[in-house]
């Protein structure tokens, strides 16, 4: 590209076709002052304060919209364009209310700041009277519009970088002002309260709720969210030792500076009432505060009496993919070296097992290898079981802005979902059918010679396996399973083959089944077919419930592989940490997550160790969860809450929550976050790097570590990818080191090619008995994520969605006579529970949707256990029911 050379305030400066003036101008490191301008959005040049002046012409122009032409000679500060943004700065305060000195703002008011720096006073034009109209009915943003300067950052943000096309100008002239459509308030449009237009909005026109208590901070602290798997950067407001506020961290974070409401406003749960500030120990049947030298005291002997008495594999630790990877790390070495079991799991074994057992079997790698930029750079995504809207939103928005700029989506989901709006084709299968689905669009790339060949046979194995296997599977075999017309299919099978570059996102909907493992394979087949395993820009992403689902592999809490992903049978693997640790390492792979509690009913599990987990709650089969914890000789509980396993505890722990602590999490595109202390721990809870450590010395095998650094090195030093992750936030390196998701190397597939896993499509959950007519599909909402622990603690999350629900569909409502609010009984073959009704039109006849995350109404009481034989994943996304109502004439 041919350079193009301006002078720029008296200085040869040269850039680019299409570069605006303003960006050279930053980029020569001249100012020029802006309102409303970003870098993230579109320029527009609505406030004109970047106006400059070309000497050849004599035009003022704006510069954040006048692209360099050869031979220019731009003036950035003559008097001339002084006087004009003094003018303009002047008639953007004669529309602005007379309220600076009370306005919540106060000092971060961009519009006060640039009349500071001009020296323009507030009165120089005849004012232009401005009523104050605050709307503040919802629970997180107030708005003022007679404080809006239209600079359209609000707008822009909500259709350009979150698509969700809320805001736009409404009216003409002197009324124009950016709201929603049809003007509406806030709570009654699609508005999703991710707070990205707070966070950009120069004045005090769209503020933070109760702010104006807050004031000005004095302390900011970058970390990440300890929500999803995203791991969006956030910055942590502190005031006297409290979090105030949560805002996106603005700047190159990858995840465009944006949050979801969780994100934003989910923070509250840290100084919740509720939250447990000491230990707590039973005696006499009651839970009594105690200090931490007794209650680890208590621990350690029964651990010790236990370990003695009936072998270390009586114990058993439950951890959590929301703790860091330095915990994660320390507890798995503490299973292996402290108690002696592989008996670790954790809350990864209910969603993410599946893409671990699928994604080693089909390319030697257990994770999906992709990111969310390149992502954005498909030109077909194919989102299948997944609602990333709600589950993972800042992948919702990639695929959004994807859209908008042309890439094509295929939706795979038996509900209308958000991002239906979004698709190029919706296949609305019957629930539970995707393999079915999956393999006829493997035959249909296959049949048509669309698959890519070179691909195939210098990388892949086992393809011809996988055309046998594809024989019976035609669309319109498919069809007559999946209910998905033919025709569809095929298109389908023909837009995702097709594509430069094609990418897959899924979710829980495929991999919470007993066939969650297959439904995986089935899309790495495709992927693979297609050559698009490892292409920039295509690729397979598995979304990631927890902060820190990823990392949590990556440290080893898993019963069959040491950190690393490293097999506990591996001879030579086992001897790495034996040396590093001075222990002898258990030989044999240790009980998954649900076979513990299947072992604890059994009596063979004596002890459990849960740390950040609510088996009660998040397992299905809540009876047999509750009976077998009941049966246990010892039950310790490390949390934030007196959770409902917690209050079965013989001792339960208090842990610092994600700001009150140091760390790091690994997000679902292998990048290593950090997370940084904020404010003192609440209380007298510890992080639980330390309570570990603690307890090791007190059963007498002490770690050598005295501080967090020292755990950071070790996993420098022991887990490849994670060296010198300390200094910087930085992208994963896979197990073998390659550095980015380019076209497939050698080395990383682990051995030097893919394999073709044909699978067969199962009934995956029991038939459908007599009298249960309908699907339940269970899942997570888009302001509570897990068991709802923390975010039905945020009180204003738990205003916007106070309560749980069962979404029944209009057909389905109008058949059975129901009205929004009306509570029914919905009883499967393994339970009841009860809940009010609201209708959806997102919903097809005969399925039924519940959000999990409500303990009050426990939705995995319906399910018995069963789980999936290669991944022990247990099966919860879907089960028959039958609704009964529960009228006053019962
Ligand atoms: Fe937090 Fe996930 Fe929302 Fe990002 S998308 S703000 S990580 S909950």
């Amino acid at each position: 590209m041919q350079p193009i050379t301006i002078t720029l305030d008296g200085r040869e400066v040269s850039g680019y076709a299409g570069m605006s003036i303003l960006d050279l101008a930053r980029e020569s490191g001249v100012h020029i002052t802006t309102l409303c301008h970003d870098e993230h959005l579109s320029p527009i040049g609505a406030c004109r304060l970047c106006i400059v002046e070309d000497e050849k012409t004599g035009a003022l122009m704006a510069s954040c919209v006048t692209p360099l032409a050869p031979g220019m000679i731009i003036k950035t500060s003559s008097p001339r364009v002084v006087a004009h943004r003094k003018t303009l700065v002047q008639l953007m305060l004669s529309s602005h209310p007379d309220s600076c000195p009370v306005c919540d703002k106060g000092n971060r008011c961009q519009l006060r700041q640039v009349a500071g720096e001009m020296g323009v006073s507030l009165t120089e034009f005849q004012r232009i009277p401005q009523s104050a109209a605050i709307q503040e009915v919802n629970p997180f943003i107030e708005r003022d519009l007679s404080k809006c300067i239209l600079c359209a950052k609000c707008i822009r943000a909500c259709q350009e970088l979150v698509v969700e096309g809320v805001l736009d100008y409404f009216q003409r002239g002197f009324k124009t002002k950016p709201t929603t459509v049809g003007n509406l308030p806030l709570e009654n449009s699609e508005c999703t309260f991710c707070g990205t237009c707070v966070a950009l909005c120069p004045t005090g026109a769209l503020m933070e709720k109760g702010w104006a208590n807050r004031r000005t901070t004095g302390n900011i602290v970058e970390t990440t969210c300890p929500y999803c798997g995203c791991g969006c950067s956030v910055n942590l407001h502190v005031k006297s030792d409290r979090l105030v506020q949560a805002t996106p961290r603005w700047g190159d974070t990858g995840n465009y500076s944006l949050l979801c409401v969780r994100g934003s406003y989910g923070y509250d749960f840290i100084h919740s009432p509720d939250r447990l500030t000491r230990p707590l120990v039973r005696m006499n049947g009651n839970m009594e505060e105690t200090s931490w030298d007794e209650a680890l005291k208590v621990v350690a002997a029964e651990f010790l009496r236990i370990k003695n008495e009936y072998g270390p594999d009586s114990i058993a630790i439950l951890g959590s993919a929301r703790c860091t990877n330095e915990e994660s790390y320390l507890l798995q070495r503490f299973a292996r070296c402290v108690i002696g079991t592989n008996n670790v799991d954790d809350g990864n074994r209910l969603y993410n097992a599946a893409t671990l057992a699928g994604l080693s079997v089909s390319l030697g790698f257990p994770l999906s290898s992709h990111f969310l930029d390149v992502l954005e750079k498909s030109d077909v995504i194919m989102v299948i079981g997944a609602d990333p809207t709600c589950s993972a939103p800042s992948v919702g928005y990639a695929i959004k802005r994807a859209v908008k700029k042309g890439s094509r989506l295929i939706l795979i989901d038996p509900r209308r979902t958000k991002l239906s709006l979004f698709a190029d084709l919706h296949l609305q299968l019957r629930p539970a059918t995707d393999i079915a689905l999956l393999n006829a669009l493997a035959k249909v790339i296959i049949q048509e010679n669309l698959l890519d060949k070179e691909f195939v046979s210098r990388r892949t194995d086992n393809f011809s396996s996988l055309t046998e296997a594809l024989e019976p599977y035609s669309p319109e075999y498919a069809e007559n399973i999946t209910k998905v017309p033919s025709e569809q299919i095929v298109a389908a099978a023909r837009l995702y083959a097709k594509a430069r570059q094609a990418s897959i996102v899924y979710g829980n909907g495929i991999t919470q089944y007993c066939t969650g493992t297959d439904s995986v394979k089935a899309l790495a087949n495709l992927s693979m077919l297609t050559g698009n395993t490892g292409r920039k820009g295509g690729g397979m992403i598995g979304l990631q419930k927890e902060c820190n689902s990823r990392g949590a592999v990556d440290m080893g809490m898993l019963p069959g592989f040491l950190p690393g992903f490293r097999n506990v049978t591996d001879i030579k693997a086992r001897g790495k940490f034996e040396a590093l640790w001075g222990a002898n390492l258990p030989t044999r792979p240790g009980l998954t997550a649900v076979e513990i509690i299947e072992q604890a009913k059994l009596g063979k599990i004596k002890c459990l160790y849960v740390v950040g987990e609510d088996p009660i709650v998040s397992f299905p089969g809540t009876r047999v969860v509750r009976d077998a914890l009941a049966t246990l000789q010892f039950l310790v509980v490390q949390d934030l809450f007196l959770t409902e396993t917690a209050k079965m505890a013989a001792v339960v722990l208090p842990v610092a929550s994600f700001a009150e602590k140091d760390g790091s999490y690994t997000n679902f595109e292998g990048k290593i976050n950090k997370i940084r202390q904020a404010i003192k721990p609440v209380g007298d809870s510890r992080p639980d790097w330390e309570i570990t450590c603690t307890l090791a010395d007190k059963m007498n095998t002490p770690f050598s570590y005295s501080r967090l650094d020292d755990i950071i090195g070790e996993i420098e030093e022991a887990i490849p990818g994670y060296e010198g992750y300390s200094d910087s936030t930085r992208r994963y390196q896979s197990y073998e080191g390659v550095t980015d998701a380019g076209r497939l190397q050698g080395v990383q597939l682990l051995r030097g090619f893919a394999c073709f896993s044909p699978v067969k499509y199962q009934v995956p959950f029991k038939v459908k008995p007599k009298g249960y007519p309908f699907i339940l599909l269970t899942g997570s909402s888009l302001p509570h994520t897990g068991t709802g622990t923390r975010s039905l603690r945020a009180p204003r999350l738990r205003k916007l969605s106070p309560s749980g629900f069962l979404q029944v569909g209009e057909a389905d409502a109008k058949k059975f006579a129901l009205q929004n609010g009306d509570k029914v009984k919905i009883i499967s073959r393994a339970g009841e529970i009860m809940a009010p009704v609201s209708i959806s039109n997102s919903l097809p006849k005969g399925i039924l949707f519940m959000p999990s995350t409500f303990p009050e109404i426990p939705v995995n009481t319906l399910f018995e256990i069963s789980l999936d034989p290669q991944s022990k994943t247990p099966a919860s996304k879907a089960c028959y029911v039958r609704i009964e109502r529960m009228d006053a004439h019962e």
